[in-house]
């Protein structure tokens, strides 16, 4: 009988897993490992406001039949998110048309600052929201939470292995060998390794570091505990042209029955220029503009709020695949900056 292949996968957000699944269905040995302390990446359901497991981040999951209809094999319920709608300069219009335009409004900027990494990114985005805008939006029933204990499930079923609080400091890579993982306590090994790219560590091939520019940023999630007669009348806003907000979505459904009657909860993701720590004044400024942009009803009481920041390293995506290339095929790396862009049929390599 021949042993399995082996492979390593760091991070666990939902491409992360839904590639390490493909390895482990098509028979690789695969553990996939986190430095987290829990399972999802971005995509995370911490503990926020004594509610733990309960979704606190915003998300969209964009408008691509294909990537619904693999989610579904997963046998994640998806329903219409029709409830969702942007905001250009404080007017609403429907997400659909806005979101191809959008897109191609950032890529534009991003060439004109240089980034053409982002540009060629951002205008595949733009593309393909155009191609899809006649597809209606879909949101897990359950929230993302329902992605991620669905893909965890998944994993263990075909027999991988999901190690949290494994914080990998440096990846050396033998072409003609194997890969080590080392962490400050130990050092996994294996055949190949699944980075993707914001899930990786220092590199080194054949003994060499790997120079690879790096993009450093981090996004805020503010999130609202507030009660007032009616719900918001809305799933999902995109906030387009506010220099302090980028997106708001309303958690509640997710955190049923732990809300009391008349409660709601609301989630905003600020603009990254905003990543910062957030003081009493600034929740305040962040309450006043929701007001203002009618997302929070004027008579809404603020029970609570706290709020959570998550640091970004990208390695772009030119580098990202020539990293690959350069291992001889030790190193896979996926595309992961969005979600619906890095989904591919998840390929196994030979
Ligand atoms: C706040 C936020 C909201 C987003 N919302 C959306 C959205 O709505 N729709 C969408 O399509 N995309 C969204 N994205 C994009 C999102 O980044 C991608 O969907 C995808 O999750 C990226 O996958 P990733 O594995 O590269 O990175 P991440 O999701 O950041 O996950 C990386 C994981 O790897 C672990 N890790 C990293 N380095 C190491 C290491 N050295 N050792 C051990 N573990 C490590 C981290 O702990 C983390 O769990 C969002 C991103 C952010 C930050």
């Amino acid at each position: 009988m021949t042993r399995p292949a082996t492979m390593l996968a760091v991070g666990t957000s939902p491409l992360m897993m839904m590639h390490a699944l493909a390895h482990a269905r098509a028979g690789w040995r695969v553990t996939v490992l986190d430095r987290a302390d829990v399972v999802g990446g971005s995509w995370s359901t911490p503990a926020m406001l004594g509610l733990s497991q309960v979704e606190c981040g915003v998300h969209l999951l964009e408008n691509r039949p294909e990537f619904h209809a693999s989610l579904q094999g997963l046998g994640v319920a998806l329903e219409r998110d029709d409830r969702c709608f942007s905001l250009w300069r404080g007017r609403r219009s429907g997400m659909r048309g806005s979101r191809a335009l959008f897109h191609t409004l950032v890529a534009l900027k991003a060439a004109r600052g240089g980034r053409l990494d982002s540009f060629r990114r951002i205008s595949r985005s733009a593309l393909l929201s155009a191609r899809h805008s006649a597809t209606p939006f879909h949101y897990p029933r359950q929230g993302c939470r329902e992605i991620n204990s669905r893909l965890v499930q998944l994993l263990e079923a075909a027999g991988a292995e999901i190690r949290l609080r494994i914080a990998i400091e440096a990846i050396h890579v033998e072409r003609g060998g194997g890969v080590v993982c080392a962490t400050a306590a130990q050092s996994f090994e294996a055949e190949r390794i699944l980075i993707g790219s914001r899930a990786h560590a220092p590199i080194h091939i054949d003994g060499m570091a790997q120079t690879i520019p790096m993009e450093s940023s981090g996004t805020l999630t503010i999130l609202l505990r507030w009660s007032g007669d009616c719900p918001p009348g809305y799933s999902y806003v995109e906030i387009l042209g506010d220099r302090l907000l980028k997106r708001v979505r309303d958690i509640t459904a997710f955190a049923l029955p732990l809300l009391p009657d008349g409660q709601f909860l609301l989630a905003a993701q600020l603009r990254d220029t905003n990543a910062g720590a957030l003081s009493a004044p600034g929740v305040a400024e962040i309450i006043t503009q929701l007001r203002k942009l009618q997302l929070l009803p004027a008579d809404a009481r603020i029970a609570e709020w706290d709020c959570a920041a998550y640091p970004l390293q990208t390695i772009g995506d030119r580098d990202l695949m020539e990293l690959a290339a350069r291992s001889a095929g030790r190193i896979v790396a996926v595309r992961t900056t969005d979600l619906a862009d890095g989904f591919q049929a998840a390929p196994i390599p030979s």
